[in-house]
């Protein structure tokens, strides 16, 4: 369930405290936005932790663990 305070977190209820909710859905929302290969400009995926694939040249390449460019 979604909730105003922690957003998509709210499906853990009231476990775990407000703190590493709030991280997760932070972080969560991150790797929802369009991850960009900065090769041709495609669209990323995330293979693991810091290991990204473009969908669009192939390639595989390293970045942040959970997001590739950080929007400000
Ligand atoms: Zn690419």
């Amino acid at each position: 369930m979604r909730t105003k305070k922690v957003k998509a977190a709210g499906r853990f209820g009231a476990r775990y405290g407000t703190r590493v909710r709030k991280k997760i859905a932070q972080v969560e929302s991150t790797q929802r936005t369009k991850q960009e290969c900065s090769f041709c400009k495609g669209t990323a995926k995330r293979i693991a932790a810091g290991i990204w694939q473009c969908k669009k040249c192939d390639k595989k390449f390293t970045g942040h663990a959970y997001y590739l460019k950080k929007e400000e």
